[in-house]
């Protein structure tokens, strides 16, 4: 199919600085002695990044990458976009800091715009500084909301790396044997892995079976995410969150749409994931794309579940900060002038139907899925047996990397492809990084 030649990446009109800062050896060196072990997605050869722009990372070389996975799916305006670069300037210049008590306009311009991005009630908003922080909040809201302790979330979701979060994620690649709390991990509504395929309703049919059987009939919450992200880009079966939203909320609890990584229009076409499964959630928690990079995060929800965090100090000494919140607020911008969610859904779908054309030609892809710019493509060495293809998986994540590609790598198994770019991300890209995938599967 391929000549021998590699495919080159697309024509891009920048030049990155010249660079003279450490090398690589020495940076991995000091990465090893002075950082925490856990280290991950970690190329056998370490890759020293040091400038990117819009969809593309330079390396220590003046190298060019197409960054495939957007950070960890944080870049979502693309890296160093004028706009918001300007905007974290502008008021980085005028004022970095000023703790959340005393007024300033950044915080309350962004809070607003960020509210008018949600449907129903959802109006109040939280800043925090990162996604486990939010979920944090919206849990203990939920507890405090309903007076139960009990929370249900999904077999193979991710919620965050600090003790509460962890709890709710349910991957043993991401847990350390902490106490769970009263957190129950119903059967993922999985249509590639899961027992049920495609029906939500025997899924959902879990969720009752877990508040009918273990817990006392009430719960405080449900969390998930909308297509599950480190979990492998798993998209939830068609019309589950509808059922089980009307089950949580029968058995007292809220609904909690973490949309840590489905947000701001990565999805395509819809701002949140949640729309994508026509429900409305009770709080929505966000980060990653929502500071383009930034330490931010958000919790939004209704007045009334909000009014529970009155009766004590609410208190997040970095959330919101101007500097953060002047970003975000640029981020917004550019995804509405840019209709980078309509982009996003018409790239997206250039990406899926070019990527499911190579799994008619490669035994090897077992599932190509995904909404918009958030897409997995499985790896299996049996169709049937779906054997994760870890080692294959391994190897070829390398050999992209050498082309010029920069993809995630995630699930269980880490043998799933995660492909989650900046949202610039362009048809020509999706067409390279296609071209690349096979020409490193044709080696094989
Ligand atoms: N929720 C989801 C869906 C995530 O993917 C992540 C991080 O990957 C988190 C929460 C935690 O976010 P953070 O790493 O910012 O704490």
């Amino acid at each position: 199919f391929f000549s021998t030649a590699p495919p080159s990446l697309p024509a891009f009109d920048y030049e990155p600085k010249p660079y003279n800062g450490p090398r690589a050896d020495e940076v991995f060196q000091k990465r090893k002695q002075f950082l925490g072990p856990s280290l991950f997605h970690f190329y056998q050869k370490p890759l020293n990044i040091v400038e990117g722009k819009m969809q593309y990372l330079y390396d220590e070389n003046g190298r060019r990458y197409l960054d495939a996975f957007a950070g960890i799916v944080t870049v979502s305006a693309g890296h160093c976009h004028p706009d918001v670069l300007n905007a974290i300037f502008e008021q980085s210049k005028l004022l970095q800091h000023a703790t959340t008590i005393y007024l300033h306009h950044a915080i309350t311009d962004f809070a607003e715009a960020l509210a008018s991005k949600f449907p129903g009630n959802l109006k109040v908003v939280y800043f925090v500084n990162s996604g486990s922080e939010a979920n944090e909040l919206a849990m203990l809201m939920a507890r405090l909301y309903t007076g139960s302790l009990e929370m249900i979330s999904l077999r193979n979701g991710y919620h965050g790396g600090s003790s509460n979060t962890m709890s709710l994620t349910a991957l043993n690649t991401w847990k350390y044997p902490i106490p769970q709390g009263e957190i129950h991990h119903a059967v993922n509504p999985d249509p590639y892995r899961g027992v049920f395929g495609s029906d939500a309703k025997s899924y959902a049919k879990d969720v009752q079976d877990h508040i009918d059987f273990g817990t006392a009939g009430k719960v405080a919450g449900f969390i998930s995410e909308t297509i599950q992200g480190v979990g492998g880009a798993v998209e939830l079966a068609p019309g589950y969150l509808k059922l089980v939203y009307d089950i949580v909320r029968k058995a007292g609890g809220v609904c909690i749409a973490d949309e840590v990584q489905t947000g701001f229009g990565r999805t395509g076409t819809h701002y949140w994931g949640f729309e994508t499964q026509g429900v409305i959630p009770d709080i929505v928690t966000m980060a990653k794309g929502i500071g383009n990079g930034l330490p931010l995060g958000a919790v939004v929800t209704t007045p009334e579940i909000a009014s529970v965090l009155a009766q004590k100090t609410q208190f997040n000494t970095y959330g919101g900060n101007p500097v953060c919140s002047a970003g975000g607020l640029a981020v917004l911008r550019v995804i509405d002038k840019e209709k980078r969610q309509v982009h996003s859904a018409d790239v997206g779908s250039h990406l899926l139907a070019r990527l499911r054309d190579l799994q008619q030609r490669y035994e090897i892809i077992g599932d190509v899925r995904g909404r918009g710019l958030m897409v997995g493509v499985e790896l299996v060495t049996d169709r049937n047996e779906k054997t994760p293809a870890k080692a294959e998986t391994a190897m070829l994540f390398e050999k992209l990397r050498e082309l010029g590609v920069l993809v995630g790598k995630g699930g269980l198994h880490g043998n799933v492809f995660r492909i989650k770019p900046p949202l610039c991300f362009t048809k020509d890209d999706a067409d390279f990084l296609v071209d690349a995938l096979d020409y490193s599967m044709s080696k094989l």
